[in-house]
């Protein structure tokens, strides 16, 4: 007997394996600083917009997203018609892979970079070529060394998770500059409303400028809406019509529209936001470098936090410590960080308690 056999790649996927929300043995409702969502939760408005759609939930959602698409349009000053919207960031990061790279292609990433990337590679049959890194650093000379003839899409993200690093605005225009017209870059701007540094840029202006550069953004960070997934795209004409071919027809719901537009609108939480992880992100930082830590620097919402590698004082001996009372940061092995651990900038009372416990673990005998 012959079984039905995946295509070439799909049994490479490493599955994507999510911040965990608890663990076997610990506390039944632990805080979660796992997956960087954000600290403040949704805007009001959103909420009051997501229970507004009840009343339709016999119709189908508006298939293009017309009315969200215009409000992020809006706010963010960008071309409706440019912009593509996705069940999440995610879908549309798959979505450009499947348009443009497919079996004897291959697609770059640097190799501390989101794990979605040798997901959606290894999931369109791409064969994906990984680019060192020094300094957990994305390093545009090293990325622009692995392009080859077979090369049709590069992937960054700008600040990078779980690193929390990020590249400037001029050195995203020098990796640009370097690719080939013909290789799309993506860049994923998942924590882009976080970053306050004079010399960072989305990559609008490259994404304007040509032909082969897209920019996706989330609601899922700063936005405090993971749970509906929901995310956009910016591109040249041509790309969004490839990912408006290639997008479920009504692959965004009526109660992601909604809130999702609400959310755009309510700029003033999203600032609310920005100035809390402002604060909070070097206070947590400073209570971790004062036990010892090595704590990377961040652009983002979280930070990637190094532990000696002393036996009881291990990131694996953290994890199990901070799980246990009933803290669950991220582990970052799956990303080649096995000392390391991210932790999300959460709320006050969160992060009060996540620093006592990371004193009590560091005092241990
Ligand atoms: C969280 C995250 C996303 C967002 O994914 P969604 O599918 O929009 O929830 C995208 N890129 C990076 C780097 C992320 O960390």
């Amino acid at each position: 007997m012959t079984a039905p056999a995946p295509r070439p790649g799909i049994l490479d996927i490493e599955p994507y394996r999510p911040g965990k929300s608890s663990v076997p043995g610990g506390p039944a409702h632990a805080i979660k600083l796992s997956a960087n969502e954000g600290a403040l939760g949704p805007s009001p408005a959103a909420l009051a917009a997501y229970a507004g759609a009840a009343k339709t939930l016999h119709v189908y959602p508006e298939g293009g997203a017309v009315t969200l698409r215009e409000a992020i349009g809006r706010v963010h000053g960008l071309d409706p018609d440019r912009i593509v919207c996705g069940a999440g960031s995610d879908e549309l990061l798959y979505n450009i892979a499947r348009g443009y790279a497919g079996p004897g292609d291959e697609i770059v990433y640097s190799r501390h970079g989101f794990n979605i990337y040798p997901i959606v590679s290894h999931a369109v049959g791409a064969t994906p070529v990984v680019a060192p890194e020094e300094k957990l650093v994305f390093d545009v000379d090293a990325v622009l060394a692995c392009v080859t003839e077979r090369t049709r899409l590069v992937f960054i993200a700008n600040p990078n998770n779980p690193t929390g690093s990020y590249i400037p605005a001029d050195e995203l225009a020098r990796l640009r500059a370097g690719l080939r017209d013909d290789i799309v870059l993506v860049i994923d701007c998942a924590y882009a409303e976080f970053v306050m540094r004079n010399d960072y840029s989305t990559g609008v202006e490259l994404v304007d400028r040509g032909a082969n550069t897209v920019m996706t953004r989330t609601f899922s960070k700063i936005y405090g809406l993971a749970a509906l997934r929901l995310g956009w795209a910016y591109a040249p004409s041509a790309i969004a019509d490839v990912l408006n071919r290639l997008r479920g027809p009504f692959n965004i719901s009526t109660a992601a529209q909604a809130a999702g537009r609400a959310a755009v609108e309510d700029q003033a939480h999203v600032n609310r936001a920005r100035d809390h992880n402002a604060a909070w992100l070097p206070w947590f930082a400073e209570r971790m470098q004062a036990l010892g830590l090595h704590v990377y620097p961040s652009a983002a919402n979280f930070i990637l936090v190094r532990f000696p590698d002393t036996p009881g004082r291990t990131a694996a001996d953290a994890f199990a410590f901070f799980a246990g009372n009933g803290v669950i940061p991220r582990e970052t092995n799956g990303y080649h960080l096995p000392d390391c651990l991210r932790f999300t900038i959460g709320r006050e009372d969160e992060l009060t308690l996540a620093a006592d416990i990371a004193r009590r673990f560091m005092a241990q005998g």
